[in-house]
């Protein structure tokens, strides 16, 4: 994917960056830049050195409201009467200054997740225009449908009957930190193809690309108030936005537990709500898989985003006659992966994204064997600064176990033999999540009968972690609801209006 830079030079790049984290980071409530109402700071890390790298405002009930006055304003102002083609260019503006401020906004991503430079380039900057491009697309083919209705009162009245597709109206979105700018733009660009308007809370760890997107929407041309970020704590700032009574739809991606909270309360209401939630993916390798994707499945599969993915593979059924082969690799690739900043994009097992997470996915690996399950690789800390975790493959699991049942989040996965393929599948269904799955195999029989009976959203074959724009994405259990991505993305942000009109 092409990312053109304005800045010619390296250090012309960190000196952009530099000047950004200078100037405090504040939160865009219509076309001002705000501090929290209650004057309050969070500290932002870098996760490759545990160091400070910038405070943002936490932001608060009161500084919700502003913004979804903001964005209730622009609702009822020129964005509503601004022509599909008209909200089209403006997205198609935006997408292209994504991409014109790609190697800043990578280099930030990077910074604060702690992701590879490469991924921060090709998903948060390459990605996230592309996604905005095909969104644009969508919002001059916003149709309804005509409708022959049988009813007919007074008899031999005719109707002219039809729907129409309205913006569903302020959309609060609330992203995880995982993909940061990214997963913003899953929720931003289908609104603004919609017509809706929006407030975004990104995670507490990772705001700063969002806050540069926000920026980046107004100089796009986006009238003040289309898009507003209140950056913010989940107990305040998303608690707020949450409870809101002017917000008509909630979009979340974040963990199940955070999810059905927002999705109880968006029922006080009736809010709509869309929740990407969490996942434990399973991977059944078949005894005729081609061996040499073994590289890909790890890579991909597993230490894709050093395992902070939630669709991760982190659970591998592999039949007996690959069991040993699937074992020796995956502990040889785990291995040889080097360790370090995702600044040098050699490295491509990075830190965690905040000590409290590396401190969680390192009690996952001590649980694991303190619960019974075999380590194959060297258990012993990371150590120096930053947030690293070395990555750990379990085998000896049984489904008990929490590595088994509960979201590592991190490169930690396990690895169990099967003999029956009906044993696979059931075992591959036996958590409460359904988000992702895999099948390694090159019998297409075996690859058709299994597809349907796997409880997952999204099933790849021979390839995993593989989301594409034009194909829709989410969860079946407790995986979520709702779907981003495809045409399904846009029903989120629209209500349907039917229309009978009585003719003369
Ligand atoms: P999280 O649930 O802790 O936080 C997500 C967001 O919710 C953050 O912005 C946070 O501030 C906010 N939040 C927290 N408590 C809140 C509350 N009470 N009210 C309102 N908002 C609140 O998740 P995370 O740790 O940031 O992200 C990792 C999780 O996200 C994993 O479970 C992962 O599987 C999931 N995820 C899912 C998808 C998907 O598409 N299904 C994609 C990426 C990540």
């Amino acid at each position: 994917m092409q990312i053109a830079a304005p800045h010619t030079s390296v250090s012309q790049i960190e000196r952009a960056v530099a000047d950004f984290l200078k100037s405090p980071v504040r939160m865009i409530i219509g076309k001002q830049k705000l501090e929290a109402a209650n004057g309050g700071t969070i500290d932002v890390f870098n996760p490759a050195t545990g160091e400070k790298m910038a405070e943002v405002p936490r932001g608060g009930a009161e500084d919700v409201d502003k913004a979804v006055k903001a964005a209730r304003a622009a609702l009822n102002g020129e964005w509503s009467s601004m022509s599909p083609v008209d909200r089209q260019r403006v997205m198609l503006k935006i997408a292209d200054l994504i991409e014109a401020n790609g190697e800043e906004l990578a280099q930030f991503e990077t910074l604060n997740n702690g992701k590879s430079v490469m991924l921060s380039r090709l998903i948060e900057v390459g990605a996230s225009a592309e996604y905005m491009r095909y969104m644009a697309g969508w919002a001059t083919k916003i149709e309804g449908s005509t409708i022959d209705i049988s009813v007919s009162v007074p008899p031999g009245t005719k109707y002219n009957a039809y729907t129409r597709k309205e913006p569903i109206g302020v959309v609060g979105a609330i992203t995880p930190w995982n993909f940061p700018l990214n997963m913003a733009v899953w929720k931003i660009a289908p609104a603004l193809a919609c017509g809706c308007t929006v407030v975004i809370k990104p995670a507490e760890e990772t705001p700063l690309t969002t806050v540069r997107l926000v920026e980046i929407c107004l100089e796009a041309g986006l009238p003040e108030g289309v898009v507003n970020v209140v950056t913010g704590t989940g107990e305040e700032a998303g608690a707020a936005l949450t409870a809101h009574p002017d917000i008509n739809k909630l979009a979340f991606t974040g963990s199940t537990e955070v999810g059905k909270r927002i999705g109880i309360q968006a029922m006080q209401d009736m809010k709509r709500v869309t929740l990407e939630l969490g996942g434990k993916a399973p991977m059944i390798m078949f005894d005729d898989m081609d061996l040499e994707q073994l590289g890909i499945a790890a890579g991909v599969g597993v230490f894709f985003n050093s395992g902070q993915t939630c669709c991760a593979g982190t659970r591998i059924y592999a039949q007996k006659g690959v069991y040993e082969k699937v074992c020796e690799t995956m502990a040889q690739v785990a291995q040889s992966l080097p360790i370090g900043s995702g600044l040098d994009p050699a490295n491509q097992i990075n830190p965690m994204v905040s000590a409290k997470h590396q401190a969680h996915v390192s009690a996952c690996i001590a649980g694991g064997i303190e619960q019974g399950a075999t380590p194959l690789l060297d258990t012993t800390a990371y150590g120096g600064a930053g947030y690293f975790v070395r990555p750990q493959i379990f085998t000896n699991v049984s489904r008990d176990m929490a590595i088994m049942q509960d979201e590592v989040f991190g490169p930690v996965f396990t690895i169990s033999p099967f003999e029956d393929p009906e044993d696979a599948i059931r075992m591959a269904n036996d958590t409460k999540y359904g988000l992702g799955a895999s099948i390694w195999s090159t019998n297409i029989n075996t690859v058709n009968r299994y597809i349907p009976r796997i409880q997952a959203g999204t099933v790849w074959v021979n390839t995993h972690n593989l989301p594409d724009q034009n194909m829709p994405f989410g969860g079946y259990k407790q995986s979520g609801i709702g779907r981003e991505h495809g045409r399904s993305a846009l029903d989120n942000y629209l209500e349907t209006k039917s229309v009978c009109i009585a003719l003369g």
